[in-house]
C-alpha cells in the first residue's frame, strides 16, 4: 500500500496517508478542516537525479612522437685491415 504525501495549502500542513490505489485521496485537512488538501507526488514516483556523471572523453593520441631518432649510429666504415702477411717459414 503506497504511501501518499498531502499538503494542505491552507494551513500548510503536511501529512502521510497509507492509502490504496482504488481509495479516494484525502481532501480534508486534519488540521485545519478545510479542503483544500493536494496530494504530491509519492518519494517513489519521481526520483530524477540529474547529476554530472562521468563524462566519457575519449582523447585519441595525436601524434606519436618518435623522440628516438637514431642519429648518432654511425655507418661502420668498413677498415680494411691490413692483413699483415707474416711470412714465417716454419721449417721441420
Ligand atoms: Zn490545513
Amino acid at each position: 500500500m503506497p504511501t501518499y504525501e498531502y499538503k494542505c495549502s491552507a494551513c500548510g500542513h503536511t501529512f502521510e496517508a497509507f492509502q490504496s490505489i482504488t481509495e479516494e485521496p484525502v481532501r480534508v485537512c486534519p488540521a485545519c478542516g478545510k479542503t483544500s488538501v493536494q496530494r504530491l507526488i509519492s518519494a517513489g514516483a519521481g526520483l530524477l537525479f540529474k547529476g554530472s556523471g562521468f563524462y566519457i572523453t575519449d582523447y585519441r593520441s595525436e601524434s606519436y612522437k618518435k623522440a628516438a631518432k637514431k642519429d648518432g649510429e654511425s655507418p661502420k666504415s668498413d677498415s680494411k685491415s691490413n692483413s699483415k702477411a707474416a711470412s714465417s717459414s716454419s721449417s721441420s
